[in-house]
């Protein structure tokens, strides 16, 4: 029986049955949009409620029954600076059970490709910038999201064990800070672009002569549409796997999705301030946290693979802010 359905150049079968975990996230929902626009038919998703990931027995029953032949591991508790001191806890330990469950089960199973989504925070808090997948445990990690950081180091540990004790052929994107439709817009627990975009938009409608900012506005972020993660994704997951072997040789097993669209946390809020169209002043509450003072990625191992994003932040945003529009509407 194969339960590998890859087409002769290694990519994946139109017809194959991927298994995508996090359909209903910001990334998984673009991963969804992308393998339907590409034509790829016998996906299979379940909500949170149908399947929880981090229940092992629910999982084992679930890939027992199902047998995909790939899986793409989008799923995960996440959230931004306020959220990961707030639970840190529940970051690390729902984190390690989805990808602990979903990773063994998976290779149980006979999946021979995978690809397991992380994060740009995996690297260490001093790394030289922009950050190349080689800083990989060179040093300790920021601590407002180290929980975080942690859990997804292990899910690329756990890719590459496998990858070298079972020969399956487990791979994993970091992406930098992403952003796009289907975002979280909670003020507390949600990532900048999303908090600024409902920030600037309710103070516009309410006339708010001032909108604050978290932190000192000085820390560096590079930003990433959704789409253009989704396109990097499924582009990493067709790769020949000679191709990703030498790329990655020796053993990495993970490859960083950058954008190179760098900018100071000011810039950006004066960037979603035009987006939104607010006329007001930008204030600078110093009693919130920075975080690292910058987090860029080398992208250019993925761009000598053939892949590039399209996305340009001004349009990105103005296309981000008219989604949450609609969701405000919807
Ligand atoms: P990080 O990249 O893991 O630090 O994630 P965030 O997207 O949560 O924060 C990025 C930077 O934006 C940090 O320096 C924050 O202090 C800053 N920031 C400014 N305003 C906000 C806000 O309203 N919400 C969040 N989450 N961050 C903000």
């Amino acid at each position: 029986m194969s339960n590998n359905r890859l087409d002769s150049a290694g990519a994946m079968d139109p017809e194959a049955r991927i298994f995508l975990a996090g359909h209903q996230g910001m990334v998984g929902a673009a991963i969804l949009r992308r393998l339907e626009a590409d034509g790829y038919s016998r996906l299979i998703v379940k909500s949170r409620g149908e399947l929880d990931l981090t229940d092992q027995q629910v999982v084992r029953r679930f890939f027992d029954d199902e047998k995909p032949d790939q899986v793409i591991l989008a799923a995960a508790r996440v959230g931004g600076i306020g959220a990961n001191i707030r639970f840190p806890a529940d970051f690390i330990y729902q984190n390690l059970m989805i990808e602990a469950n979903v990773i063994h089960e998976a290779f149980r199973s006979g999946v021979r490709r995978l690809l397991f989504l992380g994060s740009s925070c995996i690297y260490p808090r001093d790394a030289s910038q922009p950050m190349t997948e080689d800083a990989l445990l060179a040093g300790p990690l920021e601590p407002t999201n180290e929980s975080y950081a942690v859990a997804k180091v292990a899910g690329i540990k756990l890719c590459e064990a496998y990858n070298l004790q079972h020969g399956t052929d487990f791979r994993s994107v970091m992406p930098t800070n992403l952003y796009g439709p289907n975002d979280n817009y909670d003020p507390d627990y949600s990532h900048v672009v999303p908090a600024l975009i409902r920030r600037f938009h309710e103070a516009r409608i309410a006339g708010d002569p001032a909108v604050t900012v978290w932190g000192s506005g000085e820390p560096q972020r590079e930003f990433l549409h959704v789409d253009d993660m989704a396109a990097a994704a499924l582009h990493v997951m067709n790769l020949a796997p000679e191709t990703w072997a030498a790329a990655t040789r020796p053993r990495l097993s993970h490859i960083n999705v950058g954008s190179g669209e760098e900018v100071t946390i000011r810039e950006m809020a004066e960037l979603v301030k035009a987006a939104v169209g607010y006329a007001g002043e930008l204030r600078f509450d110093h009693t919130r946290p920075d975080g690292v003072p910058r987090k860029a990625l080398d992208g250019s191992l993925l761009r000598r693979l053939g892949w590039q994003p399209s996305w340009k932040l001004p349009a990105g945003l103005a296309a981000a802010y008219r989604n949450y529009l609609e969701k405000l509407d919807g």
